[in-house]
């Protein structure tokens, strides 16, 4: 499903993830952890490609996303995202921000595309919500409108990164059992970012561990519990 095959992403001199090689499968919830700094962002940005990869190969399905003949909106289409500060669209209602990339990309019809923002407002539990506009939500609402518009497109894959670093620990939940459902009963597969291992223990069955942008090891996760088994992967872990 996601294939890293080298990846190396540089800014200028600065070598931010080195030579990165791992395969998501199908239906996994995986998360990336590491310092400030480590490169988890940028390895989100490549794999939806917000960022131009330096080196290596990274294949979303059968998608080879340095091919330059690949087309961004169908890449796009495969592998929704969601941000930290949520970055929904203040002048739209939470059904326009869902319907914006439908109507777009997927060329759906407004009717159409309005049903379907229905069905996904359901599913994050925001019915209610449909025609207000995102200042009036609070932050889980609001991570929860962002995770609607993420899978509107219909994804294979959805990138998070810190989706609830902004949120307290009972909003937190709430958005965390959303992730979940969207994991499980609709199959989506999961890479987030995140430094709450709360979060990681409930919904992940692996953990990359980013340092200076190299990949020290994926740990497995089972019966919530994390198995590292680098001493500084264990170090990480315990950091929480
Ligand atoms: P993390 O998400 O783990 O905190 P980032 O991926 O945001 O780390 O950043 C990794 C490194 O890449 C940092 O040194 C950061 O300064 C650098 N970096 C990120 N984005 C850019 C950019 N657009 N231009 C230049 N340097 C960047
Ligand atoms: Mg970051």
């Amino acid at each position: 499903m996601i294939k890293v095959v080298n990846l190396k992403k540089q800014f200028g001199d600065n070598v931010v993830l080195k030579d990165i090689s791992v395969t998501v499968t199908p239906g996994e919830a995986i998360s990336v952890i590491g310092p400030s700094g480590s490169g988890k962002s940028t390895f989100l940005r490549c794999i939806n490609g917000l960022e131009e990869i330096t080196d290596g190969h990274i294949y979303v399905d059968e998608l080879d996303i340095a091919d330059p003949k690949v087309n961004i909106d169908t890449l796009r289409e495969r592998v929704g995202m969601v941000f930290q500060s949520f970055n929904l669209f203040p002048h739209l209602s939470v059904t326009d921000n869902i319907t914006l990339a439908p109507i777009t990309l997927n060329k759906m019809s407004k009717a159409d595309a309005n049903k379907k923002a229905i069905e996904l407002l359901k599913k994050v539990g925001l019915e209610d919500k449909a025609e207000v506009f995102p200042s009036s939500l609070s932050g889980g609402q609001k991570q929860r409108a962002g995770i609607a518009r993420a899978l509107a497109p219909r994804p294979h894959v959805m990138l998070a990164d810190e989706p609830t670093s902004a949120l307290d620990p009972a909003t937190t939940k709430s958005v965390l059992a959303c992730l979940k459902d969207i994991n499980e009963k609709f199959n989506v597969t999961i890479v987030i970012v995140t430094h709450e291992m709360s979060v990681i223990r409930r919904l992940c069955n692996r953990v990359a561990l980013l340092d200076k942008g190299k990949l020290l090891e994926v740990a497995d996760v089972r019966d919530g519990q994390i198995h590292a088994s680098t001493p500084i992967g264990q170090l990480l872990i315990n950091e929480d």
